[in-house]
C-alpha cells in the first residue's frame, strides 16, 4: 500500500516513510492509495476475535509491504492490551470505555501502536527519531508514555501553559528519559503552529530528524479505526443499526471511524459532537469550513479552532459537502449544559461520564431521539478522573482515584518553559540534537 499527501496524488511514500515523516513536504495529510475492503468472512468471524485480532487484521493491509507479520502481530497485542469495555448506560446506548490505557485516554491506542512502528522502524537505522507533538492536554500524556524509553526516538511535548489540568501536566512532565515537556506562553493552537513550522523549515529538517506524533501521523490514525469494529462485533445485529457518536477536536478519531466505514463497516451515522469550538458542525450545516481561534472549555482536549484532519475529511468525501453531511451529523454544547449532562447521567443511570464524555451523550441522545432503530455508541475519550474537579462538583461527590495516579503525584516535575517564539523553539531543538548526538 502506498501513500499520498491530500495535496499531491503523483508522488507516493512507503508506509514506513509516511510515518517517520509525519507530514508530506507539501503541508498536506498522508492518506492511503486506497481503502482495503475486508472480506464478507471477516465480518462473520469478528465476532470470535480479541481487539487485539482484529487490530491486526484491519490493519495489515495498509502495513504489509513495511512490516512482516509476526511484527506487526507483537505491535497489535503491545498496543490493545487492555480492556474496552461496552457499558449499557440506557435502552439501546452504550458507552465505549476507550479510557483504560496507561494514560487513561483513547490517545494511548495511537500512540502505542505508532510507538510499536517506530521502534520496529528505528531497529535497522542508526538516526534518532525526535518526535514533535502538540498537545491541548491527552495526546502529550498519551505520546509520552506511549514512547518512553523507546530505543532511537526521542520526543519533545509542547504544551500550553496554564491550559492543562494538572494530572494532565504531571504526565507529560513526570517521565524524564528521552521525554521533554515544553511550556509554552499561549495556547494550543500556538504550540500546533511551532510544531507545523518545524516540519516545514529545510534548514532545521536537514539538521535534525524530525518527526510527528500527533493525530495527523498515519500510525495513529489507523489504529483509531479498530475499536468500531470492534464495538460493532459486539453489538450489530440484523435489526439493529449502529451510529457512533465521537467527541471531537482535531477529528482524528472520527475519521478512524471513517476508516472503518471505507473498508466495509456498516455505520448509519457518525456524530461529531464538539463544544463551542463547533467549526465542523458550522460547516455541516452551512458548508463553509472557517478555523477560528480556540475557545477555552471545560471540554479542554475538543478546544481547536482549526481542526487539523479536516483535509483528511474533505479527502473521504471528495469535497462534497452533501455527501459529508448524510454520513456525518454535527452537534454542539456548551459548558453549563455539558456539566449538567454529568449530573443528570450520573443521578438517573448512576453512570459517570467524563466532560468530553457529556458533550458526545447530549449529541447521540439528541439524535437517537426519532431513531428506534439504532443503537447508539458513545466514545467515551477519558477517564473522568481527569477532570475530577467538574465531575466531581457536577455528581456531587468525590471519585476514586485509580492507582496509576497516586504514583504521579510522588515524582518531580521537569519542565521547560518558552516563550511563544518560533526562533526560541528551532533553538532549542537543534541544541538538544546536538547534545544528544
Ligand atoms: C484528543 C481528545 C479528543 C478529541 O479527539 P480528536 O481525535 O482530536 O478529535 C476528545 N476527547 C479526549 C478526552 C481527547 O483526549
Amino acid at each position: 500500500m502506498k501513500f499520498y499527501s491530500t495535496k499531491n496524488k503523483k508522488k507516493a511514500y512507503s508506509f514506513r516513510e509516511a510515518v517517520i515523516k509525519g507530514l508530506p513536504e507539501d503541508n498536506g495529510l498522508f492518506m492511503p492509495e486506497r481503502f482495503p475492503q475486508l472480506s464478507e468472512s471477516f465480518f462473520e468471524e469478528i465476532k470470535e476475535l480479541s481487539i487485539a485480532e482484529i487490530a491486526y487484521r484491519v490493519i495489515l493491509p495498509y502495513v504489509s509491504e513495511d512490516i512482516p507479520e509476526a511484527d506487526l502481530k507483537l505491535i497489535c497485542d503491545k498496543a490493545f492490551n487492555f480492556e474496552v469495555p461496552l457499558v449499557n448506560v440506557k435502552k439501546d446506548f452504550y458507552s465505549m470505555e476507550l479510557y483504560h490505557g496507561p494514560t487513561m485516554a483513547f490517545k494511548d491506542f495511537g500512540a502505542r501502536f505508532m510507538a510499536g512502528c517506530l521502534g520496529y522502524f528505528s531497529k535497522d537505522s542508526d538516526k534518532e527519531v525526535n518526535i514533535l507533538a502538540a498537545t491541548s492536554g491527552d495526546t502529550g500524556g498519551a505520546v509520552a508514555a506511549g514512547f518512553y524509553k523507546t530505543p532511537g526516538v526521542s520526543v519533545t511535548i509542547l504544551y500550553p501553559k496554564g491550559k492543562v489540568s494538572e494530572l494532565q501536566e504531571r504526565q507529560l512532565t513526570t517521565l524524564g528519559e528521552n521525554i521533554s515537556a515544553v511550556e509554552i506562553d499561549g495556547t494550543f493552537d500556538d504550540c500546533q503552529k511551532l510544531v507545523k513550522k518545524a516540519f516545514l523549515d529545510e534548514e532545521l529538517n536537514a539538521r535534525v530528524n524530525l518527526s510527528s506524533a500527533n493525530s495527523i501521523n498515519v500510525a495513529r490514525l489507523l489504529p483509531q479505526s479498530v475499536y468500531y469494529f470492534y464495538a460493532w462485533s459486539r453489538l450489530a445485529s440484523e435489526d439493529r443499526k449502529i451510529a457512533f457518536a465521537v467527541p471531537s477536536g482535531n477529528f482524528g478519531n472520527i475519521t478512524g471511524g471513517l476508516f472503518a466505514k471505507m473498508m466495509g463497516l456498516k455505520v448509519e451515522n457518525f456524530i461529531a459532537a464538539t463544544n463551542l469550538n463547533k467549526i465542523v458542525p458550522d460547516y455541516l450545516k452551512q458548508g463553509q469550513f472557517m478555523p477560528k481561534p480556540s475557545i477555552q472549555t471545560v471540554s479542554n482536549a475538543m478546544d481547536v479552532g482549526n481542526p487539523s484532519n479536516f483535509d483528511r475529511l474533505m479527502s473521504i468525501f471528495n469535497k462534497n459537502w452533501q455527501l459529508a453531511r448524510q454520513v456525518v451529523k454535527g452537534y454542539y454544547y456548551t459548558d453549563e449544559e455539558t456539566l449538567e449532562a454529568i449530573g443528570h447521567v450520573y443521578r438517573k443511570y448512576g453512570y459517570i461520564l467524563d466532560p468530553h464524555g457529556a458533550v458526545g451523550y447530549k449529541a447521540l441522545t439528541t439524535y437517537m431521539d426519532g431513531r428506534p432503530s439504532v443503537t447508539g455508541v458513545l466514545l467515551e475519550t477519558a477517564h473522568p478522573i481527569k477532570f475530577a474537579d467538574h465531575v466531581e462538583e457536577s455528581i456531587g461527590k468525590k471519585l476514586e482515584e485509580p492507582e496509576g495516579i497516586k504514583d504521579l503525584y510522588s515524582r518531580n516535575i521537569d519542565k521547560i518553559p518558552m516563550k511563544n517564539s518560533y526562533d526560541k523553539f528551532k533553538e532549542y531543538l537543534i541544541e538538544k540534537a546536538t547534545v544528544e548526538g
